[in-house]
């Protein structure tokens, strides 16, 4: 699961984003509002923790904006006490939470877990399918369908194989991967896509599927049977 935190307060944010990477989220931030709305509508998130008052666009904008772009990632915004009107307007525009400043840590990210967890719930099923290949989500098992052979899944293949069986009808862009799996701030050269890609495709060929992680010239991959 990952998670966007949305605050200039550096070393609130900071904290936030210390405490979340404990309980094994990735987390992203962003320090205003600009790079806050440029991160949020790269799709890539399960939670979004925005605060209000920002610099450049404030967090109701940017609520505003990710849900006309139809973002789905759970949005819990952080208000100051004064900014009652500003909550329920936060409400009206979409937010699935909201938490107080002065908050304690714990308090938010037991409002993380309880958004992320029904999140969850939403989804109903723990497996994803194509084609003749389910990936369990909980044990990162992959199973072909036609041959019931199974093959567990390192954690970076998981979450390349997720992302694609999430997208499947797309052609996703090396970008989009690395921004997915690897995180926004990653340097592109450091991570061998190519490698993981082919250790996946082994493993996928390995229980018998038919199913082919296929590179489309210059835009990207897509899964194909
Ligand atoms: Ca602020």
């Amino acid at each position: 699961m990952r998670i966007l935190v949305v605050e200039d307060e550096e070393t609130i944010a900071d904290i936030i984003a210390t405490k979340l990477r404990h309980e094994k989220y990735e987390v992203d931030i962003s320090y205003n509002g600009e790079d806050g709305l440029y991160n949020a509508n790269s799709n890539i998130y399960d939670l979004i923790i925005l605060d209000i008052m920002l610099p450049k666009i404030n967090g109701l904008d940017i609520l505003k904006e990710i849900k006309e772009n139809d973002i789905n990632a759970k949005v819990i915004m952080l208000t100051a006490k004064s900014e009652l009107d500003d909550k329920l307007k936060g409400f009206g525009a979409g937010a699935d939470d909201y938490v107080t400043k002065p908050f304690h840590i714990e308090e938010l990210i037991a409002r993380v877990n309880v958004q992320l967890r029904n999140k969850g719930k939403s989804k109903i099923k723990d497996t994803l399918e194509y084609s003749d290949l389910s990936l369990n989500i909980r044990t990162s098992t992959l199973t072909c369908k036609n041959t019931n052979e199974s093959i567990n899944i390192p954690y970076r293949e998981f979450l390349l194989l997720e992302y694609l069986m999430n997208n499947k009808k797309q052609i996703i862009s090396k970008e989009q991967i690395y921004d997915k799996v690897w995180g926004i701030d990653t340097d592109y050269e450091s991570n061998n896509l190519e490698a993981y890609l082919s250790f996946l495709r082994k493993k996928i060929k390995i229980i018998g599927s038919k199913v082919n992680i296929k590179a489309v010239r210059n835009l990207g991959y897509k899964m194909e049977d």
